[in-house]
């Protein structure tokens, strides 16, 4: 039988169901990312990410400057989430991730929201730090499912995802799109609190591989695959070398891969004599080679200082 697209359609309401049970049952004891707090979510305890039950969300619509097939011609429909579970001093947006800055809102208003964005023609439905929120998500996809929703999902996270959870969205998620930030755990201990991060994001891509293989794009708009996006840090903090090398050898030497050259010093890294400045034309031109000689035949990276 021709499946259906995008790929939740293809699901029964049981299925959807259970997967929707699983992900409040991992609230109950939450290991929904690596960090496994384990507290009861579900009865009002806060783990790390300072986050309950209902969805939290800062803001949302169209958006044109995410990744050329994501925007297309209507643009990506981007719901950025509040609240985080990595700890990044760096972090770009963080009056959403560390600040607080959004709204507690019932999963009703959140079906809402993806459905607003369907109408207004975006090509996906771009879920930004979704992790800490998924089960959430899952609530609100199925409520909006139930209202005949057929736009796919961008599942745009920060890459220290726990195994399970990204199996739970096996046959949800059409189009993943993690970063892969730091190889080396002093230094994602430090510039993000958590040491483990490279091991955790490795199997986690390696899963959300498996499940949609490299990046398909049909008439200029991605369709279903993976993105990898790849900040480039000052001082070579970013491990680019290891990150392309697991990359090309161990994921797929045609993946999609943006190595992003917008990095400026903001909340903590002002303060940090290592993060306290932008990237160097060389810095970026050197990060752009390690990913060709790494075997990477796919970098679609999208310049913005003129490099
Ligand atoms: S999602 Fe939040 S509460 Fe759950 S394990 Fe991660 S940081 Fe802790």
């Amino acid at each position: 039988m021709q499946k259906r697209y995008p790929s939740y359609l293809n699901l029964t309401l049981d299925e959807l169901s259970q997967k929707v049970q699983k992900a409040f049952d991992m609230m109950t004891a939450c290991s929904l990312c690596p960090r496994h707090c384990g507290v009861d979510r579900t009865k009002g305890q806060r783990g790390y990410c300072n986050t309950g039950i209902l969805p939290f969300v800062s803001s949302w619509g169209p958006h044109y400057g995410e990744e050329k097939p994501l925007v297309g011609m209507y643009g990506s429909g981007t719901i950025f989430f509040g609240n985080c579970n990595l700890g990044c001093i760096f972090c770009q947006n963080y009056t959403i991730s560390h600040l607080g800055e959004g709204t507690e809102m019932s999963y009703q208003e959140l079906a809402d929201i993806m459905l607003g964005i369907e109408a207004r023609g975006c090509h996906n439905i771009n879920l930004v730090t979704p992790t800490h929120q998924m089960p959430m998500i899952l609530k609100s996809l199925q409520i909006a499912i139930n209202k005949g929703i057929h736009t796919p999902i961008v599942y745009n996270c920060g890459g220290y995802e726990s195994l399970e959870a990204i199996r739970l969205l096996d046959g949800i998620v059409d189009i993943y799109m993690p970063d892969i930030k730091f190889a080396d755990p002093s230094v994602s201990k430090r510039l993000a609190d958590a040491e483990d991060y490279f091991e955790r994001c490795k199997e986690a891509v390696k899963e959300m591989h498996r499940q949609v293989g490299d990046l398909e794009i049909v008439g200029g708009v991605a369709r279903r695959g993976l993105l990898i996006r790849h900040l480039v840090l000052p001082n070579g903090l970013s491990g680019t070398k290891a990150v392309m090398e697991f990359i090309a050898k161990d994921i797929s030497s045609n993946t999609f891969v943006n190595v992003m050259d917008q990095y400026y010093p903001c909340y903590k890294a002002r303060e940090d004599e290592l993060l306290n400045r932008r990237i160097t034309m060389q810095e970026y031109k050197s990060a752009l080679k390690i990913t060709k000689e790494a075997g990477i035949r796919r970098d679609e990276s999208q310049i913005h200082w003129g490099y």
